[in-house]
């Protein structure tokens, strides 16, 4: 579904060359499974996320992105939203005055519009939004306030993973989901992403902690580090990492 190609990406400069940021990484994420990357801070895990989805003052300067059969490598971030691709954060501003379903409605719209799909109905809209809100904890109140205006870490988070649910994306990536949770949260979270598990639909949770996959098996783990993929593995990747940290892949990349 998804494939990686040694991607190599910098940071676009105002003058010369940019720093190098990915160094070569390769993956892939087949239809119907979780991957997690993890990594130390600074590793990359964020640029990945940006380059894949288009964001702008990244530059690829070689491999590519394929996602079923596609290049979309120097696509813009709205065709590969499009296509499904959906990086949680996406909207993280704060939008004064827009209730939080007008705006998701008018997005999910804006998708099924450029999917050459009809328009998603208000009762339909509204059954799905009663149905997603519940299973995250979600109440009514948090859904008439304006776009994550006054909501709190984990509120914003919870609204994330409600935001995915809406707009069923077909790929979807999450960047450091667990910062700043509570265990309860994070429950809620890692539940949020095995209720969007499907056959027909891939996942990418990049992480620094090993805390959400307690409660978020993946079917591989891969750990970045100096913009690189050193290894790859099973959830049990995961476990070595809280117990030995990152310390021995990054003098290893180093
Ligand atoms: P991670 O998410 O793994 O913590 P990032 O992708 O955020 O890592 O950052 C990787 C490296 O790239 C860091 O050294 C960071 O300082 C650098 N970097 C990322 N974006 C920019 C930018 N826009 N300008 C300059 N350096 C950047
Ligand atoms: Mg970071
Ligand atoms: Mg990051």
């Amino acid at each position: 579904m998804l494939k990686i190609t040694d991607l190599h990406a910098r940071v676009e400069a105002e003058e010369g060359e940019g720093k190098p940021i990915l160094k070569g990484v390769s993956l892939e994420v087949p239809a119907g499974e979780v991957h997690a990357i993890m990594g130390p801070n600074g590793s990359g895990k964020s640029t990945l996320s940006y380059v894949m989805t288009g964001r702008e003052g990244y530059e690829v300067t070689d491999g590519t992105v394929e996602f079923q059969g596609e290049d979309l490598t120097e696509m813009e971030p709205e065709e590969r939203a499009a296509r499904g691709f959906f990086l949680s954060f996406q909207y993280p501003v704060e939008i004064p005055g827009v209730p939080t379903l007008t705006f998701l409605k008018e997005a999910a719209n804006a998708q099924r519009k450029a999917r050459g799909e009809a328009e998603i109905s208000a009762p339909e809209f509204m059954k799905a939004a009663r149905e997603n809100a519940a299973k995250l904890g979600i109440s009514n109140d948090m859904l008439k306030r304006p776009v994550n205006v006054g909501f709190s870490g984990g509120e914003k988070k919870r609204m994330e993973i409600f935001q995915a649910l809406m707009l069923e994306p077909k790929f979807l990536i999450l960047d450091e989901t667990d910062s700043g949770l509570d265990i309860d949260a994070l429950k809620v979270v890692a539940e949020g992403v095995n209720a969007l598990r499907d056959p027909n639909r891939g996942m990418l949770v990049i992480t620094h902690y090993q805390r959400l996959l307690d409660y978020l098996t993946p079917d591989k783990v891969h750990i970045l580090s100096d913009g690189r993929i050193v290894k790859s593995g099973g959830p049990e990747l995961a476990h070595e990492l809280e117990r030995e940290g990152y310390d021995k892949y990054t003098s290893e990349a180093a």
